[in-house]
């Protein structure tokens, strides 16, 4: 499962979240409260912070392998996977037409975004409720109510609030 993870550091520089997020790894056999296996920064909830949409950004989009970008399926695709054959000619399914498809998640661009001062993080910023906070002091808060968001907000104002994909 995919879940939105704020994480709290002075700067919001990688190294910091990176510590903030160490002493939850499952892959770590000492773990004592093991909550991750994998994370990137932004990820799937990239945008959270300011509503931004990675799906706007023309760098987040690859050619599409399966009509080679012609938006159309061609041959040459239908004789690598035969379930493409009554398509050819016809529009992409895979890019609906377009020639080029979304990165995955993991690939987005890096988004500035992504790193807020927390007092410019108000309930009304947020895209949604983040499934965790991990505090300025790192404990681990899975949130109930956009109220909580707040709280913890206002109790840490001094820190920078990134986003983090988690993954278990
Ligand atoms: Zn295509």
């Amino acid at each position: 499962m995919h879940f939105s993870v704020l994480v709290m550091t002075r700067q919001g520089l990688d190294g910091q979240i990176a510590r903030q997020l160490d002493k939850f790894d499952e892959n770590d056999p000492s773990c004592t409260n093991p909550k991750w296996d994998w994370w990137v920064i932004g990820g799937g909830f990239s945008g959270m912070l300011d509503g931004y949409d990675p799906r706007t950004n023309p760098k987040n989009y690859k050619p599409c392998a399966y009509c080679e970008a012609t938006g159309i399926t061609t041959e040459a695709v239908a004789e690598k996977h035969p379930a493409y054959k009554p398509h050819v000619g016809k529009t992409c399914i895979q890019c609906l037409g377009s020639g080029k498809r979304l990165v995955s998640p993991s690939e987005l661009e890096p988004h500035e975004g992504d790193h807020r001062a927390a007092i410019l993080v108000t309930r009304e910023s947020l895209s949604y409720v983040p499934y965790a906070i991990i505090d300025l002091a790192g404990q681990w808060h899975e949130i109930e109510s956009s109220e909580e968001v707040e709280e913890i907000i206002q109790n840490n104002l001094a820190s920078v609030v990134s986003v983090v994909d988690c993954h278990d």
